[in-house]
């Protein structure tokens, strides 16, 4: 089964994710599950727990079409043993609402060694914060997003990510996401089924798609090798179409949140129907 939705709002609660993505003909959602802007949020309360668990089950989500994605202030390579334990503490949290909320796993960004540290010690403490995070949580696995390779931003190259892996505990608890955009703006080519072919080959022999848990589907503004993180509407950048059906075809992305973080919400629900005609 294929499972195409978007990252939705859960403004005024988190239930209200369940809604909006099945709103736009979604089969699957993203959302963030505390403003993503704030270090500090109220805890879920049970109401909340209970409204988000009815409605999941109403509009038919489970766990493995759900991927929420953790606050942008998280920096689980950070330099500074301040900044580094706030993030800590922070990720933890935000597994623990995961799982209050009967979700599974968790993506987010690597991180970022601001200049001040080596990659590779930056890289160990990202893989220590998932260890700590896994001892003290369950059940939710931490989902290791490539990134554009912005600045001094971890994870452009899966080699990173695979770093990583390697170094957590627990292989059953830790995966990654395959974001499109960053994907190409980090030299991934996709601009063809074959460019596509070849990519997906390389993803994989660096680290297995078997620990792939879930997918971002954005086209991409900024030419292949950019290192310039900007989404555009599917088929309308430097990716174009044929990735995104190519993807819709492979039975390797089945039965996994593939989600759209596109710039234009009002054309989501036709993206979504284009992908879902494109799996037929
Ligand atoms: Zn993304
Ligand atoms: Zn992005």
């Amino acid at each position: 089964m294929k499972y195409f939705g978007a990252h939705v709002s859960a403004s005024g609660g988190v239930w209200n994710a369940p809604q909006n993505a099945h709103n736009i003909g979604a089969g699957a959602f993203a959302l963030f599950t505390k403003n993503q802007r704030q270090w500090l949020a109220a805890p879920l309360t049970q109401r909340d727990i209970e409204l988000f668990r009815a409605a999941c089950e109403q509009y038919g989500y489970g766990p493995s079409q759900i991927l929420p994605h953790d606050s942008y202030l998280i920096n689980l390579g950070h330099p500074d043993a301040e900044g580094l334990a706030k993030s800590r503490e922070s990720f933890v949290e935000e597994m623990r609402r995961c799982e209050l909320l009967g979700l599974d796993r968790l993506n987010f960004h690597p991180g970022s060694h601001l200049g001040r540290i080596g990659l590779e010690e930056s890289l160990q403490r990202v893989a220590e914060s998932i260890n700590i995070a896994l001892e003290k949580t369950k059940g939710v696995t931490a989902v290791i997003e490539n990134t554009a390779g912005q600045g001094t931003n971890l994870g452009h190259e899966f080699e990173q990510i695979a770093y990583i892996i390697d170094r957590v505990e627990d292989k059953s608890r830790v995966g990654y996401c395959i974001d499109t955009c960053h994907a190409f703006a980090a030299g991934y080519d996709l601009s063809s089924a074959e460019a596509c072919e070849a990519t997906f080959r390389k993803i994989d022999s660096i680290i297995s798609l078997d620990y792939l848990r879930g997918m971002h589907l954005n086209d991409a503004m900024r030419p292949l090798g950019s290192r310039i993180d900007r989404h555009e509407r599917l088929g309308e950048g430097q990716i174009g179409w044929e990735c995104f059906r190519y993807i819709a075809r492979d039975p390797r992305f089945d039965n996994m949140p593939l989600v759209l973080e596109t710039i234009d919400e009002s054309l989501w629900p036709a993206e979504i129907a284009a992908l879902y005609e494109a799996a037929r």
